[in-house]
């Protein structure tokens, strides 16, 4: 048995936790870090970076199949093929190469990292079960950042042909059919991923519509391209559990009515929350929103000392988000003043086309009351047009008395990179005249949304 002292530990190194870590070690904090897996937790290592490296493969692949067809452009590619095991490999060297750049980071900030499973056992002491034995670690302050893992569905727990997302971002071959449980982001990203690499898919999704935590106007386009990849979606259908014989998944439409869907592989990805008592938490008796821990505009806890970050405390449950905490709580254990006071966290949703959204979003029936709405579509927008897209729009949410920019959102082709442009217009609270006097450079996809700043001032251009 070791037993360490230290000012700060954090306990996973998920985004949020090295981040915080990081962040500490700068401030000259003496730091501890803990993980029983790897640097990088979900979003490194099974969520965020593979996801994305999958998708860009398999739209690739698209691309070239779409080639191999009858081609807009005129563009022809003979039998392309898609050699799944080797983009995993190379998948899995991009993670590498983070991961190995988070450890490089943490040694440069001068944390020590600890690997192992920690376990509360006071507010102030944590004992760390490793490869080299038991650790207990006393630190003045301590971060729980012990993020989120899938949910599984009762009657269809995870194993044999059953998959997490994590097992669906490492699979070697594209199975034949597909079905996917649950039409939220991570459901669609992969799914559509594998259709575009010639999988036949079916998504099942309880709720009448896909990605419900969007409006419908911004899922629209989204759903056409589902149709459009051969995506099969059958909403409103519950999972009753597997069936009889292997691969077999019983379901029961909205009239009640119960069909047997095959299926090679069976990907479940109906949320995400934290599992059982991670860290021995339960031990410290702290005040919990269902299966989250809750915490105040500065990450802090109700016992003096813990704070908590990232997925364990709940929705946006993204990696930004937790860095976004893991920053600021560095700054507070160092004697800074700091507190939450961002307007908006964005969102993305990597699916074909993407979806972007920041701050505010339209109410139910529209503009809503001291609100305009003004909108952009890119079938007007050359930049769009050239790429082969053209779906989609640019969507604005101001106050009708000064203009104040309270959200955007957008879904398009290549949307996502106007995550960084929205988030900035909400933070500097600027107003529908700053984006309008804005020049975008000609072609691109930002013009409509200087377009729909100028459309929410009566006084659009190009439409
Ligand atoms: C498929 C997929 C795609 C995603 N895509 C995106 C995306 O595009 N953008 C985005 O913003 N977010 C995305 N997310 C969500 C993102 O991964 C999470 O929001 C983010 O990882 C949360 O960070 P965290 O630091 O809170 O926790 P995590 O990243 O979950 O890290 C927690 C760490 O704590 C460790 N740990 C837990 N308990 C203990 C213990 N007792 N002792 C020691 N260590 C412990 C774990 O091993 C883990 O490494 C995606 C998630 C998935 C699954």
């Amino acid at each position: 048995m070791t037993a360490i002292s230290c000012t700060l530990l954090v306990i996973g190194a998920g985004p949020g936790g090295y981040v915080c870590a990081i962040r500490a070690g700068q401030l000259g904090l003496d730091t501890v870090i803990v993980d029983a897996g790897e640097d990088g937790g979900t979003c490194l290592n099974v969520g965020c970076i593979p996801s994305k490296a999958l998708i860009h493969a398999a739209e690739d692949y698209a691309r070239l199949t779409h080639a191999a067809g009858d081609h807009p452009f005129g563009l022809s590619a003979r039998d392309p093929k898609i050699d799944l095991a080797a983009a995993m490999d190379w998948k899995d060297g991009i993670v590498e190469r983070l991961r190995t750049g988070v450890g490089g980071l943490l040694k440069r900030a001068g944390v020590r990292r600890i690997r192992g499973e920690a376990a509360f056992r006071d507010g102030k002491t944590v004992e760390v079960q490793g490869p080299d034995g038991t650790t207990t670690i006393r630190a003045e302050a301590v971060v729980i950042a012990t993020g989120a893992a899938p949910v599984a569905l009762p009657d269809l727990p995870f194993g044999g042909d059953v998959i997490s997302s994590a097992g669906a971002l490492s699979l070697r071959e594209v199975p034949k059919r597909l079905a996917v449980v649950g039409a939220g982001y991570i459901g669609l990203e992969i799914g559509t991923a594998y259709a575009k690499l010639g999988a036949d898919v079916t998504v099942v999704e309880a709720a009448d519509r896909i990605l419900p935590q969007y409006d419908a106007e911004l899922t629209r386009p989204v759903a056409a391209s589902l149709k459009a990849h051969g995506v099969t979606l059958l909403l409103g259908t519950k999972v009753l559990g597997q069936g009889e014989g292997a691969g077999e998944l019983r379901l029961q439409d909205a009239d009640g009515a119960e069909t047997v869907l095959k299926a090679d592989k069976i990907l479940v990805a109906v949320g995400r929350r934290p599992q059982g008592d991670p860290a021995n938490v339960s031990t410290l008796a702290l005040p919990m929103d269902g299966p989250f821990i809750k915490v105040d505009a500065q990450c802090r806890t109700a016992m003096r000392g813990v704070y908590a970050i990232g997925d364990v405390t709940g929705e946006p449950m993204l990696a930004h988000r937790a860095m976004a905490q893991g920053e600021m709580v560095a700054e507070l254990v160092a004697g800074r003043r700091r507190a939450w006071d961002h307007r908006a966290v964005p969102a993305v949703c990597f699916t074909d086309p993407e979806i972007v959204t920041v701050g505010e979003a339209p109410g139910p029936s529209g503009a809503g009351e001291g609100r305009i709405v003004a909108r952009f579509p890119f079938t007007a927008n050359p930049r769009a047009l050239t790429l082969g897209g053209g779906e989609g729009f640019v969507r604005i949410v101001a106050r009708s008395d000064s203009h104040e920019i309270l959200g955007i959102q957008a879904v398009g082709t290549g949307v996502a990179e106007f995550a960084g442009q929205f988030s900035l217009a909400v933070e500097m609270a600027s107003r529908l005249e700053d984006v309008a006097a804005t020049i975008q450079a000609h072609p691109t996809l930002g013009e409509a949304f200087q377009e729909a700043a100028l459309g929410g001032l009566g006084r659009a251009l190009h439409i």
